[in-house]
């Protein structure tokens, strides 16, 4: 145990040692790097690099301020994941839920836009499609509210419109502090100013691989993006620190099986492209595997956390137990590229007390090692009674 924790320190710290690790940005390619280093290490041999094309996203820097209060800064402001670049001054168009039904270019066109729309955490979908029309309408910029049903009101969500496709419009999140100040100063005059873009950007999933003697296949992934502007640490260098612990612990084990050890990018960019998400792009890439089952990593092992197993295709897998809750698999992450294929999937995950997913605030200090050592010993146990059958 002592070494695992250990490992798992040093993964996380080396993980989260740049300031974001968004797709395209310099954290995401010293991950890639660093996951590559550590497969060597540990002796594999067939380790590759996977290409697959995506979009990348620069971000250099923002202001936010209120041109009508000495340009105060409007607290706890970020630009959204993928925004482009903005310049816009004025008096917000405040738009609510029933306002966006029927929103119109005159009303928004140049216009900075104070979004006053709480999400579904779920529909990622609906919430992209609020700053695509609102790109479409020709708004110069639009402002989300970051709401503590599924943030914490500290800090804002960077994620809050996960990654829309926008043509030309800037976006930027307040944390519930920021939405107060802009509710009670709503005929000020602000002015926001995003340095970003998006940019065409080839990324790799890395794959180590433990050739087996059978014909048995099973992969072991986690994606190493993150929200930007943070360290990402529990979503999801946790669940890469655990990856590259299970790529060590299981090097020997069940010889009669092939081992895929995948570490993915962009986890959830691009659901309304037709781009793939790292996962997507890895199963299409090898059409002729027959998984036997997926085990994810994604976000595990915070304090004041229960511990999960969202398990997909759970009727292929009638002998298997484990000391976890089952949960069905939900919308998201890596286990749907699985699924689609009707890969049985075990998705090892946490449910936190708090929410700082998405946030600056998702820090080391979110995670309870020991916590997570656990989870690697618990998975190695699942990996063997799922390769004794
Ligand atoms: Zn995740």
């Amino acid at each position: 145990m002592q070494q695992l924790l250990a490992n798992i320190t040093k993964h996380l710290h080396s993980i989260c040692l740049w300031p974001s690790r968004h797709v395209g940005s310099e954290g995401d390619e010293a991950a890639q790097d660093y996951i590559e280093a550590v497969y060597r290490s540990l002796g594999y041999s067939d380790v590759s690099r996977e290409p697959f094309p995506t979009t990348g996203w620069r971000f250099g820097n923002m202001s936010f301020v209120d041109l009508d209060n000495a340009c105060a800064v409007v607290p706890g402001a970020l630009p959204c994941f993928f925004s482009r670049s903005a310049k816009v001054t004025g008096v917000p168009v405040w738009l609510t839920e029933e306002d966006l039904k029927n929103v119109t270019a005159e009303q928004v066109t140049g216009r900075l836009c104070m979004v006053e729309f709480f999400s579904d955490g779920g529909d990622i979908r609906g919430r992209n499609g609020i700053a695509e029309e609102l790109d479409r309408l020709g708004a110069a910029a639009a402002v989300f509210i970051s709401d503590s049903d599924y943030h914490t009101t500290c800090a804002a969500s960077t994620k809050i419109q996960r990654s829309p496709l926008l043509n030309t419009m800037g976006a930027a999140v307040v944390s519930e502090e920021g939405a107060y100040y802009m509710a009670n100063n709503r005929t000020h005059h602000f002015a926001l100013a995003i340095d970003a873009d998006t940019f065409p950007y080839t990324s790799h999933n890395i794959v180590a691989v433990r050739q087996g003697k059978g014909n048995k296949r099973a992969v072991f992934g986690a994606h190493f993006d993150g929200a930007p502007m943070g360290q990402a640490a529990c979503d999801n260098a946790s669940g890469v620190a655990c990856l590259l612990e299970m790529a060590r612990l299981l090097k020997d084990e069940a010889p009669d099986w092939t081992f895929e050890f995948a570490a993915f990018d962009a986890e959830e960019y691009c659901k309304n492209s037709n781009l793939p998400t790292g996962s997507e792009a890895y199963t299409v890439a090898h059409p002729d595997r027959k998984w036997s089952f997926f085990m994810n990593f994604d976000s595990v092992g915070m304090h004041f956390s229960k511990d999960v197993l969202h398990v997909g295709q759970q009727e292929k897998l009638p002998f298997f137990k484990s000391r976890y809750p089952f949960l069905p698999i939900k919308n998201g992450g890596d286990d749907r590229s699985f699924d689609r294929l009707e890969v049985p999937t075990l998705w090892f995950n946490s449910h936190a007390k708090f929410k700082d997913f998405h946030t600056p605030l998702d820090t080391i200090a979110t995670l309870d090692i020991p916590r997570i050592g656990e989870f690697v010993q618990d998975a190695v146990q699942v990996a063997r009674q799922l390769c004794a059958k």
